[in-house]
C-alpha cells in the first residue's frame, strides 16, 4: 500500500502551498483568505523514487464552530488515516495557543509527526524557526513552501518517518 501523509495546521500557515510544492504542480487551492480548503483532498506524490499520497486539509482550530468545526473534524479524520503527519506552523508568527492545542490533538492521534516551520523565506528567519522546538515535536524543519527553500530536506525527513 502507498503511504499516506496528511498535511495539518492552522488556517493560512501555507499547507496548500506546501502540497503544491510537493506534488510539483498547482492543484491545491491557495488563498490569502484563511480557511479556503474545505475538505480533505488527496494527491499522488513521488520523491526519491518513492510514491506516497499527500492529503491537504482545511485549517484546524481548537474552538472552531459551525463550518469551521466540520473542517477541523475532517483534518482530525485525516490524521487518523495517515501514516505520517506534516504539522505546518507559520514560523513568522511562532507557536500560537491553537498550534499548542493542535499538538495535543496530534498526540492523541498517535502518528509520527514531522514539524514544518513554514514561511522561512531567508536565512534570518531560519534562526527564528528554532523557537518552535518549544512545541515538543522535535526538530522544526524550516521551509519556504512559496519559494521551495528546504523542501528537499523536508521530504527526506518525511520518507524517513514512514
Ligand atoms: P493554508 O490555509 O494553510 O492552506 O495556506 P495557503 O497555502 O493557502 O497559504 C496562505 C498564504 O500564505 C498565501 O498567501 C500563500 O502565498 C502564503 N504562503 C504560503 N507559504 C508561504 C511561504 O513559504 N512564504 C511566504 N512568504 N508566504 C507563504
Ligand atoms: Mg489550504
Amino acid at each position: 500500500p502507498v503511504p499516506v501523509v496528511a498535511v495539518v495546521g492552522r488556517p493560512n500557515v501555507g499547507k496548500s502551498t506546501l502540497v503544491n510544492r510537493i506534488i510539483g504542480r498547482r492543484q491545491a487551492v491557495v488563498e490569502d483568505v484563511p480557511g479556503v480548503t474545505r475538505d480533505r483532498v488527496a494527491y499522488d506524490a513521488l520523491w526519491s523514487g518513492r510514491k506516497f499520497t499527500i492529503v491537504d486539509t482545511g485549517g484546524w482550530e481548537r474552538d472552531a464552530r459551525d463550518r469551521a468545526k466540520a473542517i477541523a473534524a475532517q483534518a482530525e479524520a485525516a490524521v487518523l488515516t495517515a501514516d505520517v503527519v506534516l504539522f505546518v506552523v507559520d514560523a513568522r508568527v511562532g507557536a500560537t495557543d491553537d498550534d499548542e492545542a493542535a499538538v495535543r490533538m496530534l498526540r492523541r492521534g498517535g502518528k509520527p509527526v514531522v514539524l514544518v516551520a513554514n514561511k522561512v523565506d531567508n536565512a534570518r528567519q531560519e534562526a527564528e524557526s528554532a523557537h518552535l522546538w518549544s512545541l515538543g515535536l522535535g526538530e522544526p524543519h524550516p521551509v519556504s513552501a512559496l519559494h521551495g527553500r528546504g523542501s528537499g530536506d523536508l521530504l527526506d525527513a518525511v520518507l524517513a518517518a514512514i
